[in-house]
């Protein structure tokens, strides 16, 4: 019907308005805030990765001081030149010395993290562990790449690997005789976790560790695998066992982050989270063989700052979403009084039909029409017959109850497209466009006879008297007008419940 479009309109465009509105409020403050906080990771992240960087060639130059000043000494060449020795005598006898010397130096080293001290030949065979006396002669081909790279180019290499035992940040160095033969290397390293101390020590938080899985399957000795268990962050990591008593406090928080850090640790990148009031560092750690992520430093930063951004993001979308409901509302509350008042300009309260007013400019806007294309119209009065007495005996509201129902009867029976109008008092009017007169008669006798069939709620059969007409191309609008009205005259005078057309006349 006519007057429930509007409503429905009115309620869709301003519901369309909010979606809109909000979605750009809410794409607006949610991307403020991730570029807000994007940049506070990014700085955390700048720190540790600073700090692992400082922290690690402190420890090379130390590694360069026990290289220069202790090993690469005349004594200490001149003993391990006979290291290669076919004679497995003259090995252990130079093994047994080199341990002797080296000693002091080797428990002053682990005094300060440097844990391991290891003498290769240029076969590639561990020929001295002092952190593991009695194993040696083990190849290492295929398992130590630093080395590999040392003994092959003869230079100094550094950085992470994994080993048989340990993993850690290697610093190899390759020997010479003073005729510069090559006599093999020698090796120093600082395990993961010296570094993650002193990393924890300069950032006074916490720093954690965890290595990749298939390296250390692949490399690390099956008897010391039992040293490491699966993070619980990620299944492809791995935490030393030592430190995860340590680390338990983080063990609630590593397992809600499980599934987004797990999936991030895949891209090798570094990146940073955010949980229970902590921003969870990840710094990614390649190895010297090139294999990126081969460990992650993953660091425990204390911290509201995000939850506060979160909090006022969340503050300033709600303030915002009140805002836009808000003129949403208003906005509706305006639409709906229009259409309140474009109703009520063209719509007849009592029956829902359109009012004089608003049949006056149809019938012209139709007449406009005929006259211009030639395709013309036909229309009809009715009028209630005897509706002064029907007022009369019920009392004037069951009057305007016919009058209702009335109207229901004739929008019921007519087209969408036909034009129901009330013309005032009892009398409607109906406009047919594009309608022949003997059409429109035959639509007011279907009318004549629903009305007369209907039950009104009172105790007599209610009539009409109609008077149809239809336009003659080309004609003024009062013409037709006059000529309707006289058509329903005569209806009236021939004893009303009557249709009369321009036909009956002729
Ligand atoms: P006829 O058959 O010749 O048309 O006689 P009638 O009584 O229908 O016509 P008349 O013009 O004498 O009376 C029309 C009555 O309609 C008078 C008026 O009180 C009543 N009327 C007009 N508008 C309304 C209305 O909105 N509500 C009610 N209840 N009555 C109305
Ligand atoms: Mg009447
Ligand atoms: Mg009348």
């Amino acid at each position: 019907m006519y007057h429930q479009t509007p409503k429905f309109k009115t309620l869709l465009v301003s519901f369309i308005a909010f979606i809109c509105f909000e979605a750009i409020a809410t794409s607006v403050i949610w991307k403020m805030y991730h570029e807000k906080s994007a940049l506070i990771y990014e700085r955390k992240i700048n720190v540790l990765h600073d700090v692992f960087i400082s922290t690690r060639q402190t420890y090379a130059k130390v590694s360069k001081l026990l290289y220069d000043q202790i090993i690469n000494t005349p004594e200490v060449i001149a003993l391990f030149k006979y290291a290669s020795s076919k004679d497995p005598s003259i090995q252990e006898k130079v093994r047994e010395k080199l341990y002797a010397k080296l000693l002091p130096a080797y428990e002053s080293l682990q005094s300060i993290n440097l844990k391991q001290l290891h003498f290769h030949l240029p076969d590639l065979h561990s020929f001295l562990r002092f952190h593991k006396v009695e194993k040696y002669g083990d190849s290492l081909e295929g398992i130590r790449y630093s080395i590999m790279l040392a003994n092959r180019d003869k230079v100094y290499v550094e950085g992470f690997e994994e080993g048989r035992i340990y993993n850690g940040f290697r610093y190899v160095y390759p020997l010479f005789d003073e005729e510069k033969n090559y006599l093999g290397t020698v090796e120093t390293s600082l395990s993961f976790d010296a570094l993650r101390s002193d990393i924890e020590h300069t950032l006074q938080t916490e720093v954690d560790f965890v290595i990749n899985r298939d390296i250390v399957e692949r490399k690390v000795w099956k008897k010391e695998q039992s040293n490491y268990t699966v993070s619980e962050i990620s299944d492809r990591y791995l935490h030393e066992k030592s430190m995860r008593d340590k680390r338990s406090k983080f063990y609630e928080i590593n397992l809600a982050i499980r599934d987004e850090a797990s999936k991030r640790m895949l891209q090798n990148k570094s990146f940073a989270l955010c949980k229970n009031g902590y921003i969870i560092v990840f710094l990614p750690v390649s190895n010297i063989a090139g294999e990126e992520g081969a460990a992650y430093i993953i660091n425990y930063l204390e911290s509201k700052v995000i939850c506060t951004l979160r909090e006022e993001a969340y503050i300033i979308w709600i303030i915002s979403s009140l805002g836009v409901l808000s003129i949403v509302t208003l906005l509706y509350l305006l639409l709906q009084k229009m259409r309140r008042i474009n109703e009520m300009a063209n719509h007849d309260i009592l029956t829902g039909l359109y009012n004089r007013n608003r049949l006056t400019e149809v019938i012209y806007y139709e007449t406009e029409r005929a006259n211009r294309t030639g395709r013309g119209y036909a229309l009809f009065y009715l009028d209630i017959d005897n509706f002064k007495r029907i007022n009369d005996s019920y009392g004037h509201e069951t009057g305007d109850n016919v009058l209702k129902k009335l109207a229901a009867v004739l929008e019921k029976n007519t087209r969408k497209m036909d034009i129901v109008g009330r013309w005032g008092g009892e009398e409607f009017l109906i406009l047919l466009p594009e309608t022949t007169e003997e059409n429109a008669e035959k639509l007011a006798e279907k009318l004549r006879r629903e009305i007369e069939a209907t039950d009104f709620g009172i105790p007599e059969v209610v009539t009409c008297s109609f008077g149809v007409t239809n336009y003659l191309h080309p004609e003024k609008i009062d013409l037709v007008i006059a000529r309707a009205d006289r058509n329903l005259y005569r209806a009236k005078l021939e004893g009303k419940n009557r249709v009369i057309g321009d036909f009956d006349k002729r």
